[in-house]
């Protein structure tokens, strides 16, 4: 996934950005990253670790200028290093320029083995950085008219920030995949993956960056350009049921209505008789208030999320059962025993960590445990930037429902339809991509599998089921 922040013309750029991706550290936890600008100079900043740990005030003071851009990072494409840690810094014709970028390129593979086949020096794993060695081999005297050439070239999902002397540039696919918008505070514009970001800097969402649009701001000067003609956009609709905060707006709607209403419908769809409906935190929470209104089933905190785990933590020598979700969740006791608990989460992708809550749900007395989620199964991978195992490690594609049911040891288990989903997010036809669901995807993905057998494999497959359907 990850998030991207960017403002310009702002005397206190760089501490903004700070605060923007404090805002967005839900989008990726493995590292992060700040480059600022002035007239003379393109400053940067970066390391693994979470946003508080990384920056101080003596980082933040070295990130000079009115302008600034910044990364949190989840990776999808090449390993989890410092040297794939965003904003990626070069200097080419424009100047020192630095990228960050949320997304998944599909051909990135293939452009890659041409350049270094012409004698191109990579410095990362990443795709990203076929970007900049593309912007950087533009015949073009502007930058905007090179990233236009440069946006023509790739292919899969973009959403990025540029950062060069004195300017900022937004770009995003043509397929929207990923969000990005625009907001305003007094003469500054600023980006964002969502706008939770703006709302700690007290800045207004404005609107989003267009599908196929370049942006480039330079002091308070907006200067907009369509690149690449948008015929159907693709936008991930898992932003919505998973990825992005509920306080933010996403593609233009709030992320809130959406999951409230997912709730509803999945109570609508797939009612049953039960005492209490119990959110698996932080992500089923909105969708169990909708779903609780809508039955008039009791809404309880039956689970308590514990905020402060770490990604990595010392594990007892001696095992303790199902230790990995314990240290996450803990069950309340006496909300739950003796009760008929409606358990809602927002997906099952392995189904390891439903079957460890219903245990601990059963454990801790519930009577029967019904479990219901917010969106289809999930039953293809995804190529444009969310992480997701391969087809066979989903178990919603190797396994029957009745199967995932005895397998979760769940008394019955229950999913929001794809026209649920689809209604809930108010999608206009062809507006969002539900591949992760359906395996059509939007666009050819071979690239975007490194193990060209299994690339085969999955397109065997995916010819299957679309003669089928
Ligand atoms: P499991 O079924 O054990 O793979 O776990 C599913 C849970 O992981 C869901 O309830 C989500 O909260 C979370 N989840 C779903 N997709 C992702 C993803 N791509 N990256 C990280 N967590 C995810």
């Amino acid at each position: 996934m990850c998030g991207i922040f960017g403002i310009a013309n702002q005397a206190e750029a760089s501490r903004l950005t700070y605060l923007g991706l404090y805002a967005l550290q839900h989008r990726g936890q493995e590292s992060t990253g700040i480059a600022s600008s002035d007239d003379e100079q393109v400053y940067l900043h970066k390391s693994m670790g979470h946003v508080a740990d990384v920056y101080d005030e003596e980082t933040l003071a070295k990130l000079k200028g009115t302008n600034a851009i910044g990364h949190t990072r989840y990776s999808t494409a090449g390993d989890s290093s410092e040297n794939n840690a965003q904003p990626l810094m070069v200097t080419m014709r424009y100047g020192p320029v630095a990228l960050c970028h949320n997304g998944n390129l599909i051909n990135a593979v293939g452009l890659r083995r041409d350049l270094e086949a012409q004698g191109a020096l990579f410095q990362s794993t990443s795709d990203s950085e076929v970007i900049l060695h593309l912007l950087a081999r533009s015949q073009e005297s502007d930058i905007v008219e090179a990233l236009k050439e440069t946006v023509s070239q790739i292919q899969g999902a973009f959403s990025i920030l540029l950062i060069t002397k004195g300017a900022i540039i937004a770009a995003r696919d043509a397929n929207g995949f990923r969000p990005l918008c625009i907001g305003r505070l007094n003469n500054s514009y600023a980006f964002a993956s969502e706008s939770c970001a703006f709302d700690l800097i007290d800045a207004k969402y404005e609107r989003e960056v267009e599908p196929g649009e370049i942006v480039l701001v330079r002091g308070d000067n907006l200067r907009s350009v369509l690149a690449l003609p948008s015929t159907r956009t693709s936008k991930c609709i898992f932003e919505h049921v998973y990825f992005s905060r509920p306080d933010s707006m996403v593609f233009g709607r709030t992320v809130q209505a959406s999951r409230d209403q997912m709730g509803r419908l999945l109570a609508k769809e797939s009612p049953v008789e039960a005492d209490l409906v119990v959110p698996v935190p932080d992500s089923g929470v909105a969708a169990a208030i909708g779903y609780s209104a809508e039955s008039q089933i009791p809404f309880a905190f039956g689970l308590i999320r514990n905020h402060y785990v770490g990604r990595t933590f010392i594990e007892p020598r001696k095992a303790i059962r199902h230790f990995g979700v314990k240290v996450k969740l803990n069950p309340v006791r006496d909300l739950l025993k003796g009760k008929r608990v409606i358990l809602i989460d927002d997906s099952l992708v392995r189904g390891t960590t439903s079957r460890k809550i219903v245990k601990m749900v059963r454990a801790a007395g519930a009577t029967e445990v019904h479990m219901r989620i917010t969106c289809p199964p999930t039953t293809w991978p995804c190529y444009y930037g969310v992480d997701t195992p391969t087809r066979k490690e989903l178990i919603a594609s190797t396994h029957t429902h009745d199967e995932i049911t005895k397998r979760i040891e769940a008394d019955s288990l229950a999913y929001l339809s794809l026209p649920g989903l689809l209604q809930a997010v108010k999608a206009k036809p062809n507006e969002f991509c539900s591949a992760c669901y359906t395996g059509k995807y939007p666009l050819d993905f071979v690239d975007a599998i490194p193990d060209a057998k299994e690339a085969e494999r999955q397109l065997d497959l995916w010819e299957e089921s679309l003669k089928k359907s």
